[in-house]
């Protein structure tokens, strides 16, 4: 069994507790194991700091986007050992191992190409604004790289896209990493950072990586320092509460759970109603459902819901769920035995409260040793949304997703916005002005509002992918932080200031100076 070695001050240094151990979700075998015994967390970020952080902002964003395509070089180099180690310890058939391998290079070659655009000049935010009459005193907003070091802490479902997609926008703000990746999946993390450290891109200092539960992972962190979290609600909540971030104000990003919703526009679309039909079974079953994006919640208007129940029901029977090595198997396995039991206990509470409307463990045969992580597809019903909370609070994070009926557009928006903030909603008709007035509707309680009719049925992204370009995070229930979103990104890596004095000086904040900033999203 694999003992992964935390790499802090340039040096790999195995765990000195008795460690965690990594399983293959679907055989049970032992893989590998963690452990973040006697890290010096305090020196690995003064490391980062003063090492990674000097080297990399003595870069421009152009150089440090060309870091970027290296990188990503090297995990394609590298791609089929990372699908192998996927299929072993997260249970995912090649289709999904590919939103999570594949994903990551594509948002890394996305910023290298977005950075190599960028100026080597510090950014002048919009105009300088008068502050004394004749314009004698005036004030420049400026935007200039944190000198900090961004903590990353990722979730089990993403161990790959999870860092490179906030690792990407950071060290090309030229701020240094330390990424914690999630205990159950931290291999694959593992072994993409450890090939990148090997191959020698990156300056000493601008990333590590530290396994397991770090003793002063928080504790250690300072004022100036960043932590972007991606996972639980709960976890989320508790982190906040930390003093470093309460107290001393280190900059947090949360992106948490998320109750996503489906909607089905009034427009009695066949079409439209298949492409919806098309993308719940898909967001059900990719990833065994563990996306933070997966739809949870679909609605359609009363007339359909019969119709629409039997014809997602009709798709989820001809999956073949089981152990990702038969070649026949479309749905894998979740990620581990306690995500197993997770899922069933969340099962069981929908159960109380909903009809079943499609219930996969009586109608698909699993395709796996007993005792497997695997799950069949579940479909619930709520014929009344407006007395059953639960089905808009609770996020079963496995292929479960639940069937509601609305009654007119006014009732739908309602209902999808007791989700009380989420990463995505998706809408479904053939009535462009529907569509419009649903993405104003929704852009409220969402990080991103995704449009299909059948003009773009063949080229959309898909409900479920957070694509570079576009915003990534959900206010409220969803964390309230923002990721992706091409530019944008790297706002949490920078720091804006206020800067005020005679125009002579403002002006030369401006091209001339080398210190390096950020364009404007
Ligand atoms: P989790 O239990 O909240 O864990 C997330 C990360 O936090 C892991 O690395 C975990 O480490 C770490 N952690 C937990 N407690 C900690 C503590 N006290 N101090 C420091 N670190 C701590 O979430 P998960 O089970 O991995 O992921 C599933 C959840 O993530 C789902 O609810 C899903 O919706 C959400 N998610 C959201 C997004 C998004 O972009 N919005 C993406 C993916 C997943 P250990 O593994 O070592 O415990």
């Amino acid at each position: 069994m694999i003992k992964l070695a935390n790499y802090t001050q340039g040096q790999w240094q195995e765990g000195t507790g008795p460690g965690t151990t990594l399983y293959d979700p679907v055989l049970g075998t032992a893989l590998a194991s963690v452990d973040a015994g006697g890290l010096d967390m305090a020196a690995c970020y003064d490391w980062a700091r003063t090492q990674g952080g000097t080297a990399l902002r003595a870069l421009s964003y152009a150089e440090r986007a060309a870091l970027l395509k290296q990188i990503g070089q090297v995990l394609q180099d590298n791609r089929d050992k990372y699908y192998d180690i996927s299929l072993q310890n997260s249970g995912t058939v090649q289709n999904d191992t590919a939103v999570d391998v594949d994903g990551a290079i594509y948002t890394l070659s996305y910023y290298a190409k977005l950075g190599g655009k960028l100026p080597a000049h510090v950014h002048l935010e919009g105009e300088s604004q008068g502050l004394a009459r004749d314009n004698a005193f005036a004030s420049q907003h400026i935007e200039v790289p944190a000198r900090g070091v961004a903590l990353l802490i990722n979730a089990f479902n993403f161990p790959s896209w999870g860092l490179w997609e906030k690792a990407a926008p950071a060290l090309l703000s030229g701020v240094p990493i330390v990424v914690k990746p999630a205990s159950a999946t931290a291999w694959l993390t593992h072994e993409m950072v450890k090939d990148v450290i090997e191959a020698n891109i990156l300056p000493a200092g601008a990333l590590s990586i530290v396994c397991g539960r770090p003793e002063g992972l928080l504790d250690a962190l300072n004022a100036l320092d960043m932590v972007s979290f991606t996972g639980s609600a709960d976890t989320a909540a508790s982190l906040r509460g930390h003093r470093r971030i309460q107290h001393d104000g280190v900059r947090f990003n949360a992106e948490t759970d998320s109750v996503n919703s489906a909607l089905l526009g009034p427009d009695d679309s066949d079409a439209a109603a298949d492409l919806l039909v098309r993308e719940v079974v898909r967001e059900l079953t990719i990833k065994s459902g563990q996306k933070c994006t997966a739809i949870r919640r679909i609605f359609v208007p009363e007339s359909r819901y019969e119709a629409i129940a039997g014809a997602i029901a009709a798709k989820l029977k001809t999956i073949t769920v089981g152990d990702p090595r038969k070649p026949e198997v479309r749905m894998g396995s979740l990620v581990s035995r306690q995500q197993h039991e997770a899922i069933l206990a969340g099962i069981a509470q929908l159960s109380h409260h909903c009809e079943i409307l499609f219930n996969g463990s009586t109608e698909i045969t699993i395709q796996a040793e007993a005792g497997s992580a695997c799950v069949a597809p579940m479909l619930f019903g709520a014929k009344d949304p407006d007395t059953n909370p639960l089905v808009h609070q609770v996020e079963v994070f496995g292929p479960v997703a639940t069937l509601m009926p609305y009654r007119d557009t006014e009732h739908a928006f309602e209902l999808v916005r007791r989700g009380m903030g989420s990463l995505v909603a998706s809408v479904y008709s053939e009535d462009p002005q529907f569509m419009a007035q649903a993405a104003i509707r929704l852009a409220e309680s969402h990080g991103r509002v995704h449009l299909v009719n059948t003009e773009v049925a063949k080229v959309q992204t898909g409900h479920g992918n957070a694509m570079p370009q576009s915003n990534h995070g959900g206010p409220g229930r969803a964390g309230g932080g923002e990721e992706l979103g091409g530019l944008r990104a790297l706002k949490f890596y920078h720091r804006t200031a206020a800067i005020q004095g005679s125009p002579d000086i403002l002006n030369r904040l401006g091209p001339a100076n080398t210190c390096q900033g950020v364009a404007k999203p």
